[in-house]
């Protein structure tokens, strides 16, 4: 499973890969170097040097694409294979190149009629052929169900998007990679190859939270067959890296919507399709549904994406919850990190979970009675973990949860401006760091002196994710 947790399996990786290249003796930045290179050839059309010598002449050129590549990415554009900018280099992804025309014409072609036809050849041994069918049935109702788009399968003759799993070099000149790296690519509009999409035979195919499902992978590679590029979007489809989606759940963003739609005009539904937003960290209306540390790091949650601030990294770093924890749901509403137990606990309804660093424990989701709240609590605002005990905040109430003695301390609920004056009525997340209690409500942030009992900062929210 893809996780945090990868952090030192990917250097472990990036040592794997540079192990292919013949040179005794090479530094750990000569191995980034061709780690960086070969990224950038097969992504940012850096042109191919043969020669070592000829490698070194063209540095100005590594450069510039990967300051390309981090704009791209939302990275900081350094133009250095820093710690972020490799990580995100090892990251499963789509083999079609980012920047410009891709695979096949320049310009931005697209298919003349709106009843597209499509035919698996070669399936693949590790799912039914009936999973596949369905899932590919349900890749490309993405997209119908927002375009005036139609597919038809065909299971005999020649179709306009050929799917086919295939392996290694399979003859259009984009070698797949075996297990990881490029999972699939994809052919922009056109006759022949033009709109056909491959999946790399090679990688663990799966209809489950684990690595890597079919659907996600499909819906994105036929967004390429109908003429879409990438997107820098992180919450889009069409973003380059894999991250997990539910069929059932799935909802199309909007920046996929907008994208077909510019090429195939709106639904011919009546009642016109939208899609979720990706958040941007510097919005100022921007307000967190949950904050919690964990080992040092701290998580901010909105919507199906939290926000991990490292204090050693400069980039604040946007994911998707199920990229993590593809178990739990969206829309997490409170969160602490109890450092005596090294949980962290997160809650949405009447619902919660505990995870041990990136691990679900077994047993959850229980239900927020254990912890004795009345059935007239259904849901929690927010939560902080302080010297034993957990507050949790409820509209303008919180509760003291003692965790010695595994229960609620008698007389609460208090109401929050008791003793958290001039926090305001309703808290919409809250951590702790050293003797503070930063309070989180609508867009402004309230930096909480336990000690003094007084608040001593008032500041826009977004300023926690490095905004000015
Ligand atoms: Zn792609
Ligand atoms: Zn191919």
């Amino acid at each position: 499973m893809f996780s945090l947790k990868m952090l030192p399996l990917l250097l472990l990786f990036c040592m794997q890969l540079s192990r292919a290249f013949p040179v005794p003796s090479e530094s750990t930045e000569e191995k980034n170097i061709e780690v960086v290179q070969n990224y950038l050839e097969k992504f940012y059309q850096l042109p191919r040097n043969r020669y070592q010598s000829e490698r070194k002449k063209s540095t100005s050129a590594i450069v510039e694409k990967l300051k390309e590549m981090q704009q791209f990415f939302g990275l900081k554009v350094t133009g250095k294979p820093d710690k972020e900018t490799l990580e995100m280099m090892e990251k499963p992804r789509c083999g079609v190149p980012d920047g410009g025309d891709f695979m096949l014409t320049p310009g931005h072609p697209k298919w003349e009629q709106t009843n597209l036809t499509y035919r698996i050849t070669d399936y693949t041994s590790q799912l039914p052929k009936a999973d596949v069918e369905t899932l590919i049935e349900e890749a490309f109702k993405v997209w119908s169900r927002v375009s005036p788009l139609t597919f038809t399968k065909l299971t005999e003759g020649e179709a306009d998007i050929t799917i086919a799993f295939v392996q290694g070099d399979h003859g259009d000149n984009s070698p797949f990679d075996g297990p990881n790296g490029i999972l699939a690519h994809a052919f922009q509009p056109g006759p022949g190859i033009g709109g056909d999409a491959h999946f790399d035979a090679e990688e663990t195919w799966t209809t489950t939270s684990e690595n890597y499902h079919l659907f996600p992978v499909a819906a994105h590679e036929f967004g390429h067959s109908l003429g879409l590029s990438h997107s820098s979007d992180p919450g889009a489809l069409m973003y380059p890296t894999y991250a997990y989606s539910d069929p059932k759940t799935f909802l199309l963003p909007q920046d996929d919507i907008n994208g077909i739609q510019a090429l195939y005009g709106p639904s011919s539904n009546p009642v016109q399709p939208t899609g979720p937003t990706t958040p941007t960290a510097c919005d100022p209306r921007l307000t967190f549904d949950a904050i919690t540390t964990l080992r040092g790091e701290i998580l901010f949650f909105k919507d199906k994406f939290f926000w991990r601030k490292h204090p050693q990294l400069q980039n604040v770093e946007l994911n998707f919850i199920s990229l993590f924890w593809p178990s739990l749901p969206n829309g997490i509403q409170a969160a602490y990190e109890d450092f005596d137990k090294d949980l962290i606990f997160l809650f949405k309804g009447n619902q919660y979970w505990a995870l041990n660093g990136y691990n679900i424990q077994q047993g959850y989701p229980k239900n927020i009675s254990n912890y004795g709240f009345p059935s007239s609590v259904q849901a929690i605002d927010a939560a902080v973990f302080y010297r034993t005990k957990t507050y949790f905040f409820v509209n303008n109430q919180f509760w003291s949860y003692d965790n010695e003695k595994q229960s609620m301390e008698p007389g609460y609920p208090k109401s929050i401006e008791s003793t958290f004056a001039g926090i305001g009525n309703r808290v919409d997340a809250v951590f702790q760091k050293d003797h503070f209690f930063l309070f989180f409500s609508e867009t402004r942030y309230y930096k909480f002196d336990l000690n003094t009992q007084s608040i001593t900062q008032i500041d826009r929210s977004n300023k926690w994710l490095n905004c000015r």
